[in-house]
Order: C-alpha cells, then structure tokens, then sequence
C-alpha cells in the first residue's frame, strides 16, 4: 500500500500546529502595511501559536506588500479593505463567511489622522481633521465588531485593538490622535458589555511607543522614544514582539475571563507619576 510521505517540513508545520495554543482558530488581521507594522508582529504571534490567518490592506497600492507578507504565513485571504467604506467592511466580512464560515479573533491596528494635527496644538484641530481621526481611528472598531460577532457565534470570539498612552494623558504632538484613542478605549467597553451574552470579548493593548509608519507620522516621535526609555521601569522601550505576544494572550482562551480592558505593554511608563 501507498504511503503520503510527510517532508520534514510538513512534520514540523503538524506539530507545530497540533501545540498551538490558537490551532484551529481561525482570525483575521486589520492594520499590516509593512514588516514594520505592529499587526505584523501580532500575526506572526497568532501565527506561531497555529492560528490561520486573514489579512486585508487599505489601498490597493499595498497589496504587493501586504500579500507577499500575509502568503508567507500561509495565508490565503488578502483582501483590500479601506475601513473608512462601509460597503468595503461588510464585503470582507461576506467574502470571510463564504471562505470559513465561522471566525475565532480579530486585530484592528488601525489609526490615521491628517499630518497637520499631530504637531502643534490641539486647540487648532479642524472639524473635518477631528472627524477623520474619530472615524479611522476608533470607529472602525465599532464597524469591524458589528460584521464579526455574527460570525463568533459557535465558541466566542476576541477582538483586540491596540491604543497608547495618549487616551490618558496629555503627550505633546499626539493631540487628535489621544481624544481618538480615548474614544477607542470607551469603545472597547461598550462594546465589551454588548458582546459578552455572545461570549465575545473585546481588550485593548495599550502599547508602548515603537517605530513604525504611522508612528514616524508624528511630531518628535524620536525624542518620545528616549523619554520614554529613560523613565520606563525597564528603562527600555517596548519591543514589537511583546504587542504580538500579549495579542496572542488576548485572542487565546488564557484569557478567558477578560474583556473590556486596556492593557499596558508599555515598560511600565504609564505606572510612573514623575
Ligand atoms: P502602521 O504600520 O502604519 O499601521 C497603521 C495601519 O492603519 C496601516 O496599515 C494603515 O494602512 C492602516 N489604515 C489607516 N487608515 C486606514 C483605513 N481607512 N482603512 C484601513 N486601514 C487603514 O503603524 P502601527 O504603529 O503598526 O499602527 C497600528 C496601530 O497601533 C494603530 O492603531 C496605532 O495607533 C497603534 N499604536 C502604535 C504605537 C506605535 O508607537 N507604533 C503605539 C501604540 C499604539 P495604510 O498604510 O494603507 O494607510
């Protein structure tokens, strides 16, 4: 009789997969727009834990970065989705349906405001400026959380957003994007009480600042990192494997009994009051 022979390698993928905390869980990922990209750090967490993966892209302009990534994961969902478009969010969400019919987790690492308000003073923010921050910034969560649960309906579900610091206190050039990320984490709760008849839970990461695009985008960011990693208890800034790996915490059942917090992977920087 014929045997299947398994390459080392597939061996290795089975394992693997059969030890993962996530194997056969099934998510999908929001916010890569690079190697650099913390959701990036989270996907390859969720990844190695043996989690299958989803990804979408803002801008058809990424998607020959974002698919080489997303297949080097072995994953065959890549899907471009501006979350600003209503219509784009249930279209993944449809096409997600089709393509696995049920969904285990969801990381939204999304944020965009206009360059302009992230430096100077918050009291010049425009209408259209605060606007635009809110609604890539914190209302896409609410958006993503509404198509998804449906789909969370046989064990429960995690959604896990990432925020920073500035939802609490006053960082300079943050501005917009710090009453943004507040309203993120008030969403987190709300969202959280409304989800959880549905055993789906909803956390955030607050998470210390890293070098990525988004982060580049604003002002001084350079001199926020050596601030930080003088005062921090660790005396060190946040590396983006620690996002993944307390992402994977959140999304995995070792978290089972959390939903509506925020998080700090931050060093300890948010503990320090001088
Ligand atoms: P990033 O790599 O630039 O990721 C930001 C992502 O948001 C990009 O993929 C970007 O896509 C996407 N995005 C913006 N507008 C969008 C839209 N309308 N539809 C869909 N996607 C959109 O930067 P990051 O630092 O990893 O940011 C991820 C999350 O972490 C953000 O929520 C950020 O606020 C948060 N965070 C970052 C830090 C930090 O220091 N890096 C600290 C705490 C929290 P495009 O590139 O196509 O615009």
């Amino acid at each position: 009789m014929a045997h299947d022979l398994a390459t080392p390698q597939m061996v290795h993928e089975k394992m693997m997969e059969s030890n993962g905390i996530l194997a056969g869980k099934k998510g999908i990922i929001f916010g890569v727009a690079n190697d650099h990209s913390l959701a990036w750090y989270c996907a390859k967490a969720l990844n190695s834990a043996g989690a299958q993966l989803a990804f979408t892209y803002q801008a058809e302009a990424l998607e020959r970065r974002v698919k080489p990534l997303a297949e080097s994961l072995g994953a065959d969902f890549v899907e471009q989705c501006d979350l600003s478009q209503d219509t784009q969010i249930e279209n993944t969400f449809a096409k997600l349906k089709n393509h696995w019919n049920n969904l285990d987790f969801v990381v939204h690492a999304v944020a965009f405001a206009n360059k302009q308000d992230l430096e100077g003073h918050f009291v010049d923010t425009s209408r259209e400026g605060f606007a635009l921050a809110l609604d890539v910034s914190a209302y896409t969560l609410t958006a993503i959380a509404k198509q998804a649960y449906p789909l969370m309906q046989a064990s429960g579900g995690s959604i896990v957003t990432l925020s920073y610091y500035g939802a609490e206190k006053v960082i300079p050039n943050y501005n917009v994007m710090g009453v943004a990320k507040a309203a993120l984490e008030a969403s987190v709760r709300y969202l959280a009480a409304d989800l959880g008849q549905h055993n789906v839970r909803v956390n955030a990461i607050s998470a210390g600042p890293v070098r990525t695009l988004a982060a580049m985008g604003i002002s001084g960011f350079r001199e926020m990192l050596k601030y930080v990693e003088q005062r921090a208890p660790l005396k060190r800034n946040v590396q983006a494997e620690e996002v993944g790996k307390t992402t994977l915490y959140l999304a995995s059942d070792l978290s089972s009994g959390i939903t509506g917090e925020t998080i700090h992977v931050d060093c300890g920087y948010s503990i320090m009051g001088m």
